[in-house]
């Protein structure tokens, strides 16, 4: 059913207040809820984009230690923030987070914008985002629309088409404006996602102990699952990484990725995309040879890590190599370099490294320890 007809067939007051109700029960009691400060619901909001609750409840609160106002996060160096964020993935969200905290401190007094139109327009808020904060820091009356909320309406509403495409979600945006009840916008936007995060799950849904069953097209239709449409998929791409843990007694090589791109800024063991018909070990020649003129002696292969990015399926092969001499003029020539570095193994845990690499210095760790076990 169109999403406009939904709203003509139903009394709005009723199916607030049932859900309301229901929130009032049962309702999640999360740390950034019941907050009239935007800023830690701006960084949960942030965390939480691909992101499950259960890991942002592990980031939230040691981020706001170390972090714990906008001035602070601006005032920090990129590589504190990304290192706090290390095992969240998907880096680019810590990266705007830094970089729109830095904006509000130079445009805004320091202060979150309060009107919605000027905080969408910092780094990393979309229209969802900048909502979300402001209805519930501020509980302005402000729709939102993420994934638990789309399931819920597609699901009321019976809507056929993907909820990506631009008709739907025109439709979907309006009916969640028009469903905002006066007083309590925030709560009821949060019961909505509650809702779709604890009863109107992705694969059987909770039906029976829904509080809205009685406005619910697709329980009707007796087929919830069926929404929303599914989206066609990307198919998925499978790519070889070859990383190489280069040893200089207790002391590794390891290079900063460019400033843009997925891992902009991160720390990394020399790594390259294996090319076609191209074998492993000379990938790894390949990877070392970028980052050093130094001669090196590669030991072999260590360890395979398969990862995902997007619609690509990552294999990362590791390998291991030693120095085969240390020519000082060229080390020193390397440690000019700022992006590139020899570091102690212990030290390397104070640099952000992505959660693949991370487990190479796992990797690289139980090596050197049962190394020093006596025989
Ligand atoms: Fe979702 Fe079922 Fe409730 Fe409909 S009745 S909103 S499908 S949980």
């Amino acid at each position: 059913m169109p999403p406009a007809d939904w709203l003509q067939r139903h009394s709005l007051r009723r199916f607030q207040n049932a859900l309301l109700r229901w929130y009032d029960r049962q309702g999640r009691d999360l740390p950034w809820r019941n907050c009239s400060d935007p800023y830690p619901v701006w960084v949960s909001e942030i965390m939480l984009q691909q992101t499950q609750v259960a890991t942002v409840l592990r980031y939230f609160q040691p981020f706001l230690t170390k972090f714990p106002t906008i001035a602070a996060l601006a005032e920090a160096p990129e590589e504190e923030v990304l290192h706090a964020w290390q095992g969240l993935g998907y880096y680019r969200r810590a990266r705007n987070l830094h970089h729109a905290a830095r904006v509000i401190v130079n445009e805004h007094q320091g202060k979150f914008p309060s009107q919605v139109e000027i905080a969408r327009q910092l780094p990393g808020l979309g229209r969802y985002t900048a909502n979300a904060i402001l209805c519930f820091a501020a509980n302005q009356r402000l729709p939102i629309l993420e994934a638990n909320t789309v399931r819920v309406w597609t699901r009321l509403t019976a809507a056929a088409s993907d909820p990506a495409k631009a008709l739907l979600n025109g439709q979907l945006w309006h009916l969640a404006e028009a469903v905002l009840p006066e007083r309590r916008a925030a709560e009821f936007n949060q019961a909505l996602m509650d809702l779709g995060s604890m009863v109107c799950t992705a694969s059987r849904p909770a039906c029976e102990g829904c509080p809205v069953k009685s406005y619910c097209c697709a329980y009707d239709e007796g087929n919830p699952e069926s929404y929303p449409a599914k989206a066609k998929r990307t198919p998925s791409v499978d790519v070889e990484h070859v990383a190489v843990i280069l040893r200089d007694q207790t002391r590794v090589l390891v290079r900063q990725c460019p400033p843009d791109g997925r891992w902009a800024n991160l720390w990394e063991f020399p790594r390259v995309e294996r090319q076609e018909g191209e074998n492993l070990s000379s990938a790894a020649t390949r990877a070392l040879a970028s980052v050093t003129s130094a001669p090196f002696t590669l030991l072999g292969q260590r360890q395979s890590i398969q990862h995902g990015i997007m619609h690509y399926r990552v294999t990362l092969h590791c390998f291991a190599a030693c120095l085969s001499r240390t020519p000082r003029k060229k080390k020193e020539n390397l440690m000019a370099d700022p992006r590139r570095r020899w570091v102690e193994v212990d030290a390397l845990e104070s640099l952000p490294f992505s959660s693949p690499q991370r487990k190479l210095v796992r990797l690289l760790q139980a090596e050197l320890a049962s190394e020093e076990q006596p025989a």
